[in-house]
């Protein structure tokens, strides 16, 4: 069977309907233009309150030192009415932070995170500091072992706080698109939570465009205001059921 594949658009392979869903960057790439604008002036995220309730984790200067840049999406809906309503988001966390208000939230719930990370963080750590003490031997290869199976059932707890969330009321979890094991970084792109977040809003998605912004990199893969589509590895193997049920 042929798939089509359209240069710059947001596509995935759909199993429901054995076709390819996809979505073109058409007018989200103007709406992004106009986000890169507004975070040139503003340097920085919450833009949507007031200069001086301001959030410093939240300013740009993170994106242009240790972080080396992000990921910001675009998805422009219709509503119900017909009128337009634009999403945006940026990719996984900003400094730390999940939610911040104008931007498209996780797939996950923040509060269940927080909670799970906090606790086993604890019992991480605590193993760390005996593994340090100890000299090569059995007791530190047994305690770096559980270390290992600590953090492994972390993340696969973690993944399992993720619903994924289609055009025709279905969800799913992480683990059923990802046969040989759920990435790192897997439903934190800005396509999937942009595509969560309208579904949630009964909103029809239009068009979707996906840019760096950031510090460059040698080989200028990572351009600031370059525009991308979504990734290979962590997001075409959900857009296809993201997509499924958009009406047109
Ligand atoms: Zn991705
Ligand atoms: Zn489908």
């Amino acid at each position: 069977m042929m798939t089509k594949t359209i240069e710059s658009a947001s596509s995935g392979y759909c199993s429901f309907c054995g076709e390819t869903h996809s979505l073109e960057q058409g007018k989200a790439r103007e709406y992004c233009l106009e986000l890169m604008k507004t975070l040139e002036e503003k340097g920085r995220i919450d833009f949507h309150i007031p200069e001086q309730h301001m959030d410093p984790r939240l300013s740009l200067d993170y994106l242009l030192g240790e972080a080396r840049g992000q990921m910001f999406g675009v998805l422009e809906c219709l509503d119900m009415d017909g009128q337009p309503v634009i999403l945006k988001a940026f990719s996984g966390q900003y400094n730390g932070v999940w939610s911040v208000e104008g931007w498209a939230p996780p797939l996950l719930d923040t509060g269940k995170f927080e909670f799970l990370v906090c606790d086993v963080d604890k019992q991480i750590k605590a193993l760390g500091s005996r593994i340090n003490g100890l000299s090569e031997g059995a007791e530190r290869r047994e305690l770096t072992r559980q270390r290992k199976k600590l953090s492994q059932n972390l993340m696969k707890e973690i993944h399992a706080l993720y619903n994924v969330h289609n055009f025709r009321s279905e969800v799913r979890s992480l683990f059923e698109f990802f046969a040989n094991g759920v990435p790192t970084g897997a439903g934190d792109c800005c396509a999937p939570k942009l595509l969560n977040a309208a579904v949630k809003q009964k909103l029809l998605p239009k068009s979707l465009a996906e840019f760096f912004w950031g510090r460059a990199n040698r080989s200028g893969t990572r351009q600031q205001g370059r525009f991308c589509t979504p990734c290979s590895e962590k997001c075409q193997p959900i857009l296809g059921f993201m997509l499924c049920g958009i009406k047109r």
